[in-house]
């Protein structure tokens, strides 16, 4: 067996049933993503939608594709037709894409809110005042074409592990407040946190999907 068949076995058993493994292919080959394909893997995430579109155009159609990485909002258009789940839902403006795109496909896109919890100024994402104001919104309510079902999070790239459980359970606490009061349909499921790095802990605070990538396919040169 290859060595991405053992990681991808070998993650899956340390994770499931709590969490789901999305297998982070972004920068890897075709080849890479049939091994893991081969193992039972069905959740693929990528960060770039051109490089996603052609890997879906390639493989088989039961696959399911996560958007991971921001998106521009010209860009939309591409996956529209067959993503799975976009997890990076960082501003109004480009919810609103996604929701005019998905209608021109006749179909209802899941989506996360990204939130900011890291340190880190450079990474995307809601703050949680914005984000509070924005679904009491009108023009949030107008939304017909996307599902919000639920959150996701990245947290500071440190090897300080309290900083990082302080983060993820921040993260945790606004999921399970925004359950309570807003998202109270069944549908709002999902907290997407933790990587290589730091998974073990994210799923120690209540994570539900994991973004593993260099620790299945190998280190990147790139991204
Ligand atoms: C690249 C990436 C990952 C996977 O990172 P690894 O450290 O290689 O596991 C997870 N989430 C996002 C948003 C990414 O861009």
């Amino acid at each position: 067996m290859s060595n991405i068949s053992e990681n991808i076995l070998r993650f899956r058993e340390s994770v499931e049933p709590k969490a789901t493994l999305i297998a982070v292919s972004k920068t890897k080959p075709i080849s890479d993503l049939e091994q893991a394909y081969e193992t039972g893997q069905r959740h693929f995430g990528e960060n770039k939608v051109q490089e996603m579109t052609s890997k879906w155009e390639h493989l088989p159609k039961d696959i399911k594709w996560h958007m991971i990485g921001h998106v521009q909002r010209n860009k939309v258009k591409y996956m529209a037709p067959y993503v799975h789940l976009i997890h990076s839902v960082d501003s109004p403006r480009l919810l609103k894409e996604i929701n005019k795109q998905a209608k021109n496909n006749d179909r209802v896109i899941n989506c996360l809110f990204q939130i900011h919890i890291a340190r880190e100024e450079n990474k995307f994402g809601f703050d949680k005042q914005e984000l509070l104001d924005y679904i009491t919104s009108e023009a949030f309510k107008e939304l017909s074409h996307v599902s919000i079902t639920g959150l996701m999070g990245m947290a500071t790239f440190t090897d300080d592990l309290d900083q990082i459980r302080k983060e993820f359970k921040s993260l945790s606490s606004l999921f399970s407040k925004l359950k309570e009061d807003y998202f109270t349909h069944d549908e709002f499921k999902e907290l997407s946190m933790g990587m290589t790095g730091d998974y073990k802990i994210a799923i120690e605070e209540g994570s539900t999907m994991v973004r593993i990538g260099s620790a299945i396919f190998g280190s990147r040169n790139t991204h």
